[in-house]
């Protein structure tokens, strides 16, 4: 008999196989394939400019997110669990992804209003300014301790022409409630030359030049 215990565990299961799958397709799919396949074409897409807005790719990747859920981890909870714990962990699995999908687009766009959401901040962008082969994991730095790529500079070193929007004042200077975990650097107005080497920067997986 599946007990609502088994039940709630194979949920945080399914939750922490997404975490883990996060870091592992963040890393190998999409930077270390140098923008081979789509996946790793559209991430790199969003390290050229720093932005997020919601692209009919995004129903692609939330289709196969669920159809593993339902193909892979439904089954095999199922199988190994009982048939109960097998949505559960689907749905944990789903859930986690969604998650994922919510606070990566919210910190772009959106300034931290929680502890979490400062650290997820800072965690992610400096995997994009300053070490993109670090920081792999987005809605959890757990697996980046794990396999030793996990970074924590003082302050994220922050290109002015790919600053947030929620960083930046009308002046263009960081908000002084970020000014702890931020810096901004070189100019704002990049030319063509430098719009063309963070292109290229980008699909190398290095950081954009200051
Ligand atoms: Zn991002
Ligand atoms: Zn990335």
């Amino acid at each position: 008999m599946t007990t609502a215990a088994t039940v709630v565990a194979a949920l945080a299961t399914g939750w922490a196989l997404w975490t883990l799958a996060e870091y592992l397709l963040h890393r190998f799919a999409m930077h270390m394939l140098h923008g081979r396949g789509i996946m790793s074409r559209e991430h790199l897409e969003h390290h050229v400019t720093s932005g997020w807005s919601f692209d009919v790719t995004h129903l692609m990747s939330w289709a196969g997110m669920l159809l593993v859920g339902a193909v892979v981890w439904a089954p095999l909870g199922g199988v190994l669990v009982g048939p109960a714990a097998g949505v559960a962990l689907a749905v944990g699995w789903a859930f986690g992804y969604f998650f994922y999908e919510y606070q990566h687009a919210a910190s772009h766009l959106r300034a931290p209003r929680t502890r979490y959401q400062r650290l997820v901040r800072r965690h992610h962008f400096h995997h994009h300014f300053g070490a993109p082969m670090a920081n792999h994991g987005v809605t959890a730095p757990f697996w980046d301790h794990v396999f030793g790529t996990h970074q924590r500079p003082e302050r994220v070193r922050v290109p002015r022409r790919l600053a947030l929007p929620w960083l930046v004042d009308a002046d263009g200077e960081v908000r002084p409630a970020f000014a702890d975990d931020y810096v901004l650097v070189g100019a704002a107005d990049p030319d063509a030359r430098l719009l063309q080497l963070d292109r290229v920067r980008a699909f190398a997986s290095a950081a954009p030049a200051d």
